[in-house]
């Protein structure tokens, strides 16, 4: 059994929930309008399901609901700065906005992001960047269970590492809605294979292996412990160059920000911590903004001509199935499985309240 929830609806809930988990009413609505817009853009693998592990992590004293970003470099072009472990979708929003004054002033910005607890969908960052006209790239690393296993390696070495890139497409009357590249580097997210997990589906061949290294289909292998106690892990996407790209996000959201890489066996901790190195560009800036406008239409246009191959859609670009669900979603509601819906009950009544 599921359930279908408005997004107003499921907003109010999950704004109680963390309300009643003594975040203040600025922050709960906040984080809970995040998550929300995750389901509502199709990626319930960050939607709300991950808010009863936000509650666990602000019990075990992992997560601090009333931090806030703090400047540790400040240096022109350059920010260093460190999210406390607070909310991500606090201190990334708050941190975003602070590359922004940059690229107001100075036309770019490379931000880095340490110790902020679980940024979410890293899209909305981008999204973010997007709507002001400007280029952003987001690499981050993820700190919580070695879970991604490395190119023809047989446990889990790392996180699903997420990749972002957002471009704006055209400029004045004619501007298009924005190409945003946003994913895990694993062959998919972690967080869906807790949903497939929660649903009771297998998932396809190629995506997992189990606790001993061998190829499987069952998502429970990296939600829940397996018989030796361990886990198993998820592949990278794209063979070499996927793990490749993985290991620069590790490198660059972990080592380059200062938030650490992981290099440790698993603890049983509910936080999440993220490391983000963000580039956020004003193609105004970079002198390009007529031919960057005129290239990425003529681009797009280009792409868009291309025949469907035998048996497919045709081309969609990076982007359009977000905004697609969030239509489709807004109109018909968001569905939750029965196990996210209890297990968000279940956080409820941690924190006092029957949702
Ligand atoms: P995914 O595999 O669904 O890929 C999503 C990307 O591919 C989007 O940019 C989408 O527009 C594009 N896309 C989808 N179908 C397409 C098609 N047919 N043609 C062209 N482009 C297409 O995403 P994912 O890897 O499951 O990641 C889901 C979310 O999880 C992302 O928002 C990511 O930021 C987030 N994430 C966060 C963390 C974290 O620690 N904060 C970790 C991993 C992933």
């Amino acid at each position: 059994m599921s359930i279908t929830l408005s997004s107003t609806d499921l907003e109010h809930r999950i704004t109680q929930l963390f309300i009643s988990a003594q975040c203040t009413p600025e922050v709960a609505q906040q984080v809970a309008a995040n998550l929300v817009l995750a389901n509502l853009s199709g990626h319930d693998s960050h939607g709300v399901g991950m808010a009863p592990r936000y509650v666990d992590a602000m019990l075990e004293g992992g997560l601090d609901p009333n931090a806030h970003v703090a400047i540790q470099v400040d240096h022109g072009m350059l920010l260093g700065l460190n999210g406390q472990t607070g909310f991500g979708q606090i201190v990334g929003v708050e941190a975003m906005h602070l590359a922004f004054e940059r690229v107001s002033q100075l036309g770019a910005c490379i931000m880095s992001l340490a110790n902020s607890h679980h940024l979410g969908r890293i899209g909305h960052f981008a999204e973010m960047a997007v709507e002001r006209g400007w280029v952003s790239l987001h690499f981050v690393n993820v700190l919580s269970r070695p879970v991604v296993a490395a190119w023809q390696g047989g446990d889990g070495r790392y996180g699903t590492n997420p990749c972002c890139i957002g471009i704006p497409v055209g400029m004045g009357d004619d501007v298009r809605e924005p190409f945003v590249l946003d994913f895990a580097t694993s062959r998919v997210a972690q967080g869906k294979m807790r949903v497939a997990h929660n649903e009771g589906k297998s998932v396809a061949p190629g995506i997992l292996i189990d606790e001993h290294g061998h190829p499987t289909t069952r998502p429970g292998v990296v939600v829940v412990p397996q018989s030796n106690g361990g886990f198993g892990a998820l592949l990278p996407f794209g063979e070499h160059k996927g793990f490749g790209l993985a290991v620069a996000c590790e490198l660059l959201g972990g080592a380059l920000s200062g938030g650490g890489t992981w290099h440790r066996a698993a603890d049983a901790k509910r936080a999440v911590y993220n490391g983000m190195l963000s580039i956020v560009i004003d193609p105004n800036a970079l002198g390009a903004s007529m031919s960057f406008a005129q290239e990425t239409l003529a681009f797009i246009d280009w792409l868009r001509q291309s025949p469907p191959a035998p048996d497919s859609q045709g081309v969609v670009l990076a982007g359009e199935p977000e905004r697609s669900a969030r239509a489709a979603r807004k109109k018909n509601g968001i569905v939750i499985d029965d196990a996210t819906w209890q297990e968000i009950q279940q956080a409820g009544a941690k924190v006092g309240l029957s949702i």
